[in-house]
């Protein structure tokens, strides 16, 4: 069946359709299906021609979809010859099978619907796949059924690239592109979004076009009233449109975001904006922070603390704020405006360094820290903090310097202050003899003085080789835990310890703590060795004296009775002396009984000298050797001094006592009652048997068993023969008889040395004088552990 065989009913029923639909081609379509011209239509119009020779590809069909007519272009575009396709479906001509199920679903929609309508598809073409859009047109007949299917499929593939491309270019363009529309009713709708309004209003494209109440949801309560004013002012004078709004994010935060469109007044009297809405969140928190900062910097400034220059390159003008004026103690009328008012300030010492961070500034933009003095016109040196930078024109021309100069004078004072206070607690720290280390929480060394390294002997780097420091001077595990309680209870007062110097000598150091705020702890020592000792040689001194107290007493009170004996044997002597006188002269001129009288006599005075010489021996006995021996820890240098001290003061200037003791022994073991009786005696003699004015010397030296002891004189000297006797006991050199003495004084000393294990020697030379020596075994006496 070929066009040309519709009839005219079917033209004038087609005609009438058009004529209603209004639309041109439909009419053209149906001018061409009937050859009779139309009434109604300029007779000379080639319909046909027009028809074979549009651009769009025009069809025809009947309600089975079988072609009534198709133009040129269908041919171009299927490939099939034309006047081929008449009376087929698409499916008969070989049409794809998606499309051909698409095309029937379409047309049956128009043939329900009795409407138009237009699709969009692809199709692949002998030139490849092009893009159409095919208006289905309905053609009713007279019972207002549908008769005739019309389609005219453009093809727009160009407009749909462009289409396309501009999508994609308004997706990626930053922000999001909105086309939005405003009905005179107040009633407004989303025309066109770009996908940029995911991002942005956290909304779909889809969802805004459904429902325009979404995207006005997210905008703040407090910024809608007035970005609605800003419309409806753009709208009413078709002014520029422009405005920043918040909007509320899904995660409860804030979004800022800017608006800008031209306003455009439709037919309807709508008007349509095309905007873009971009997101100035990031900017406007700079903005915000910005300003911020300038509040701040206000504040600085007008609280007088900022001075504020700037440098015009160009002028070579000097602008100063008024603070900087006051740092630099210059009035405003007195600034000429040029950077010479600032060079002329500057302390020499530091011009050229300023002028060099000035320089820095102007190549590196910026500069901080930079200090230096002024000498203000009246002579008072500041010290200031300044920092510059630089501002640069398009070409990279610098064109300002502008900068900040803060008078830290009091700051600068207050750290020279400190600074030399540091300075003197450093050297008091340092050359105080007191020790002082600084330890931490854990009681590890931080810090020790130059007295405690000299004291203790440790270099710095030993103390912090060593995990654990405190071994190195308590090496006694029980007692280093008492010293390290001790340093970490930071209890206040002092408490003395047994600390190890490094040559193995043990110190006798009282500690004090102090906590410190950062709980550190600082400890103060002192070595009081040279006190305990003397305290130890103060005790032992007492003690020696207290002895040597007793020992004078009774060693005066056995010559006093030995001496009184002495003296009573005199009157029994005399008595038996002048009886044996009368009984030799008178032997015959007396009679028996006055010879029995004088021979009685003898006999009482006899009796008498016996028991005289009894107690005598018994006092030998009990003062000599009734004391058993009763070694204690002496310090034997201190007791020599002592004694020797005490003879010197009782017996005034008379003699010069000497005492040579090199060497020092600490406390050794020794009966020191006894050895003050031989001294005492050893003294007495020495000083009985001499001239006035003449030297006694007592050493006292040490040996590794043996304690030296010798007393020397320059007295009378004792003959040969006499030496083998003078220890014995009563025995006295018939030379001294004028001199006071018992003859006793010698045996109680070889006893006590004796008793001591010793030996006692004399030299002698007659006229020049003795030299007795004593040696007794050494025993040294166990030191006694002293702990605080
Ligand atoms: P006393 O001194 O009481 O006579 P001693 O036993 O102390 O008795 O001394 C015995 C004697 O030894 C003395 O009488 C004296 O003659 C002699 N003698 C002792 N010491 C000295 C001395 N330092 N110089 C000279 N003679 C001494």
């Amino acid at each position: 069946m070929s066009a040309q065989h519709i009839n005219d009913e079917t033209f004038q029923r087609l005609q009438q359709r058009a004529a209603l639909a209004g639309c041109s081609v439909n009419e053209l379509l149906l001018h061409f299906l009937d050859d009779t011209p139309s009434p109604a239509k300029p007779s000379d119009i080639p319909y046909q021609l027009l028809v074979e020779h549009t651009t769009d590809a025009i069809s025809l069909f009947d309600l089975d979809l079988r072609y009534l007519y198709a133009n040129p272009i269908i041919g171009e575009l299927t490939g099939i010859d034309p006047t081929m396709m008449i009376g087929k479906t698409d499916h008969e001509l070989g049409m794809p099978e998606d499309k051909v199920n698409f095309w029937k679903s379409e047309w049956q929609t128009v043939i329900q619907t009795c409407q138009e309508k237009i699709i969009i598809f692809d199709f692949t073409t002998p030139q490849g796949v092009r893009f159409y859009e095919s208006r289905l047109t309905p053609i009713l007949g007279d019972d207002g059924a549908v008769q005739f299917l019309a389609a005219i499929t453009r093809d727009i593939t160009e407009r749909k690239r462009t289409e396309d491309m501009l999508r994609d270019i308004t997706n990626r363009l930053p922000g999001m592109i909105l086309s939005y529309r405003l009905m005179p009713d107040g009633q407004d709708e989303v025309t066109f979004v770009s996908e940029g309004i995911n991002a942005i209003y956290e909304i779909s494209v889809e969802e805004a076009y459904a429902d325009i109440g979404k995207v006005w949801m997210k905008v703040y309560p407090d910024d809608l009233e007035k970005f609605g004013e800003s419309i409806r002012e753009s709208a009413k004078n078709l002014t520029l449109w422009g405005y920043q709004w918040r909007i509320r994010m899904n995660d409860g935060s804030t979004k800022w975001v800017e608006g800008r469109g031209i306003p455009r007044r439709l037919e309807d009297g709508s008007t349509l904006w095309n905007t873009l809405l971009l997101d100035i969140t990031d900017r406007k928190t700079l903005v915000q922070q910005q300003e911020e900062l300038i509040d701040q910097l206000q504040l600085a400034i007008g609280t007088g603390q900022l001075g504020i220059w700037s440098l015009d390159l160009k002028s070579g003008r000097v602008d100063w704020n008024a603070q900087i004026h006051e740092i630099y103690g210059i009035a405003p009328e007195d600034h000429t405006h040029t950077i010479d008012t600032f060079i002329a300030r500057v302390h020499p010492e530091d011009l050229a360094s300023a002028q060099m961070r000035m320089e820095e500034a102007s190549t590196a933009g910026r500069v901080f820290g930079v200090n230096f003095r002024i000498i203000r016109p009246n002579g008072e040196v500041r010290y200031l903090s300044a920092s510059a930078s630089a501002q640069f024109d398009d070409t990279g021309h610098l064109t300002k310097l502008m900068g900040i100069d803060i008078d830290v004078t009091d700051i600068r004072q207050g750290e020279l202050k400190l600074q030399q206070t540091n300075e003197m607690m450093q050297s008091i720290i340092e050359h105080i003899p007191v020790l002082i280390a600084l330890f931490d929480e854990n009681g590890r060394f931080r810090f020790v003085n130059r007295h405690w390294l000299d004291q203790l002997g440790w270099t710095v780097d030993e103390i912090e080789r060593e995990a654990d420091p405190l071994t190195l001077f308590y090496p006694d595990p029980d007692y280093r835990q008492q010293v390290l309680d001790y340093m970490l209870s930071a209890k206040p007062g002092w408490r003395d310890f047994q600390t190890y110097a490094k040559d193995g000598q043990i110190l006798e150091m009282t500690w004090a703590n102090v906590r410190l705020s950062d709980g550190k702890s600082i400890g103060i020592g002192q070595n009081i060795t040279e006190r305990k000792q003397a305290e130890q040689v103060g005790l032992e001194k007492e003690r020696l004296l207290a002895s040597l107290e007793i020992e004078k007493e009774h060693s005066a009170t056995v010559h006093h009775i030995v001496a009184k004996i002495a003296h009573d044997l005199k009157t029994p002597l005399s008595v038996i002396e002048l009886s044996r006188e009368i009984l030799i002269t008178y032997f015959d001129r007396i009679d028996e009984t006055q010879r029995r009288e004088r021979l009685e006599t003898i006999g009482k005075q006899i009796q008498y000298m016996s028991d005289l010489l009894n107690d005598l021996a018994l006092i030998k006995g009990n003062v000599l050797e009734a004391r058993s021996l009763q070694l204690a820890p002496t310090n034997l240098t201190v007791m020599c001094q002592i004694t020797l001290q005490a003879l010197q003061e009782s017996i005034g200037v008379r003699h010069k006592l000497t005492f040579i003791n090199d060497q020092m022994m600490d406390l050794i073991l020794v009966d020191d009652v006894l050895i003050n009786r031989i001294l005492l005696n050893l003294l007495s003699n020495a000083i009985k048997y001499s001239q006035a004015d003449t030297e006694i010397t007592v050493s006292l030296r040490f040996t590794k068993a043996w304690i030296l002891l010798q007393v020397s004189d320059q007295g009378m000297g004792i003959a040969p023969e006499h030496l083998l006797h003078i220890f014995d006991l009563f025995y006295r050199i018939n030379t001294v008889k004028e001199i006071e003495g018992t003859g006793l004084g010698l045996s109680i000393v070889k006893d006590c040395v004796e008793r001591h294990n010793g030996r006692i020697s004399v030299e002698s030379t007659l006229g020049y004088g003795t030299t007795f020596k004593i040696e007794l075994p050494l025993i040294v006496a166990a030191v006694q552990a002293v702990v605080g």
